[in-house]
């Protein structure tokens, strides 16, 4: 049997229905925030989330599904070096002289000592550069360059053996990669980086301040558990804009947070908490990083061995640890708060006193730091006692220097994702699938030989908005299609013969109160309306 790979899932009926009920409520919402709807590919260029979401991430550096597209055999540590160091696609041949490596250039980052028998140019050649290669003018003088083989990833198919020379050394290209454009590609781990880029390329700070949300599927390579999937969906919203357009103002992170409350309370959700931290400029949080590292110094070895590395890494992911044992070091670690500086802690302070005003409770959670790199000031989640360990129906922060960070201009901007299989689940107690299921109005049965009569009719019922599940005749009993029309949950049976079609008046039965009634067509529908 061939299943469904493990960490997704298939959401089957009745709980697409809940599914469906929490879109429509989060339409709705949003809707009344003037938020309107992007969608965005689920695949992008792996460099995007690289760039985006951050190197150092668990997302990007373990939970990413990236593949190569359209390459034939790429090596792709060495692609990814190349990748992420490229200052731009068609430097000129000139610049590739190696005598002239340098930090810009794309030589030495291709050029990989420690693999010895690797030199690599990997760069995209036009055909004109490709006859230039081939007279080995530019890389004259290359005596440094000793290797067996060599990548060239190309815009233009080459001939098969192609060789050249470089410094009168006869060079066979032994692999060449053909496409017109060469790349690796990811499943996107989450959306802000797509909504963000898309921001940048249709020139969005044309509108001013953006209002945008998503729904939609997102991909992460973890371990699944209760509540974590490597398929999961999330419902998310980015308000982002030029800073002329207030897209900084702490009031766009209070209406965001108070959207939120609306948007849980309004799907019944009422035991939710919301956390709130700064975690300060891109510059404060260094100062803070660097402080960590220096008070983890003496104590990491006490602690677990994801702290071990993080407490040289990335020390700020430390305060994410949820090893019990690892707690009480954690407390007594610096906070950030004390490093806010003035203009970050003014905002903060905006912050909480819209909310304050606005009747939206909250706690404040020094430790709370998130896992995106990206994120500044305003970091935020809203947790919920029903999920356990996993317990973060969402999370979100401000990210005012990604859109630079994506080779935009400058776009402060604060967004979350709500996780909406969580979001489901701790719906799913108080309000079963079955509760928001529209089950059908009327189950129509029709006798032998009346199929088109019966179609017919529920053509002519179904324009009047009513859900009708229509039956055929290959029921010989009536009692069959009774049973059918109980088990599909129908008020009401509709009974289609000949005698009735003659007589234009149809036997219509509620099934709840047993009570029979010949009603003529024309009054049907009311009738079934009730
Ligand atoms: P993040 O993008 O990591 O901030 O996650 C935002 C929200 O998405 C979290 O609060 C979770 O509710 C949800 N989420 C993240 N990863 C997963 C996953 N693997 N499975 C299900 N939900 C997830």
């Amino acid at each position: 049997m061939i299943k469904a790979v493990r960490g997704t899932r298939d959401l089957l009926p009745p709980d697409t229905a809940l599914w469906n009920f929490v879109e429509a409520a989060v339409r709705d919402v949003f809707r009344a925030y003037n938020f309107q709807e992007i969608r965005t590919p689920v695949f992008e260029t792996t460099e995007l989330f690289a760039r985006g979401v951050g190197e150092e991430t668990d997302i990007v550096s373990k939970e990413m599904f990236t593949w190569e597209d359209g390459a034939k055999a790429a090596d792709y540590a060495i692609y990814k070096k190349w990748m992420v160091s490229k200052r731009s696609a068609d430097t000129p041949l000139a610049a590739m002289d190696p005598n002239m490596a340098t930090a810009d250039s794309p030589l030495p980052t291709a050029y990989l000592p420690d693999k010895k028998q690797y030199v690599v140019f990997a760069f995209r050649v036009s055909a004109e550069a490709y006859r230039e290669l081939g007279r080995a003018k530019a890389l004259k003088n290359s005596g440094v360059l000793q290797f067996d083989e060599l990548l060239l990833v190309t815009s233009e198919p080459a001939p098969e053996g192609f060789s050249f020379d470089i410094g009168g050394m006869k060079v066979k290209v032994e692999r060449i990669l053909v496409d017109a454009n060469p790349q690796f590609i990811t499943l996107r781990p989450e959306n802000t980086a797509g909504v963000v880029r898309a921001y940048i390329e249709h020139k969005l700070w044309d509108r001013g301040l953006n209002k945008l949300y998503y729904i939609g599927p997102q991909f992460r390579r973890e371990r699944p558990q209760k509540g974590r999937y490597r398929q999961f969906y999330q419902i998310g919203a980015e308000v982002i804009g030029p800073p002329a357009s207030g897209s900084e103002s702490p009031a766009r992170d209070a209406e965001v947070l108070e959207m939120l409350a609306t948007l849980l309370d309004r799907l019944g959700i009422t035991d939710w908490n919301l956390e709130l931290n700064s975690v300060g400029s891109s510059q404060e949080r260094v100062k803070f990083n660097e402080a960590l590292r220096v008070a983890l110094a003496p104590l990491k070895d006490k602690m677990c061995a994801d702290c071990q590395r993080r407490a040289v890494t990335n020390p700020l992911r430390v305060l994410d640890c949820k090893v019990p044992e690892d707690q009480p070091i954690i407390e007594e670690l610096p906070r950030i708060t004390d490093f806010l500086e003035e203009e970050s802690r003014k905002h903060f302070d905006a912050v909480q006193d819209i909310l304050t005003k606005v009747g939206v409770k909250f706690t404040l959670n020094p430790r709370l730091v998130r896992g995106l790199d990206y994120y500044t000031r305003t970091a935020f989640e809203f947790t919920h006692g029903a999920l356990g360990a996993q317990n973060a129906i969402l999370g979100g922060g401000r990210y005012d220097g990604l859109s630079e960070a994506l080779g935009g201009p400058a776009a402060p901007g604060i967004g979350f994702a709500i996780g909406e299989d969580r979001l489901v689940m701790s719906l799913q107690e108080k309000t079963p699938a079955e509760s928001v299921l529209r089950k059908p109005d009327v189950y129509i049965a029709p006798m032998a030989g009346m199929n088109a009569d019966a179609a017919k009719l529920a053509r002519e019922l179904r324009r009047h908005d009513l859900v009708v599940e229509l039956g055929d005749d290959s029921f010989r009993k009536l009692k069959k299609s009774f049973e059918a029309a109980e088990k599909a949950g129908a008020k009401y049976i509709l009974i289609v013969g000949e005698n009735e079609v003659k007589a234009d008046a149809f036997a219509l039965k509620n099934l709840a109160t047993g009570e029979q009634v010949s009603v003529p067509r024309a009054e049907l529908a009311q009738k079934i309306q009730g």
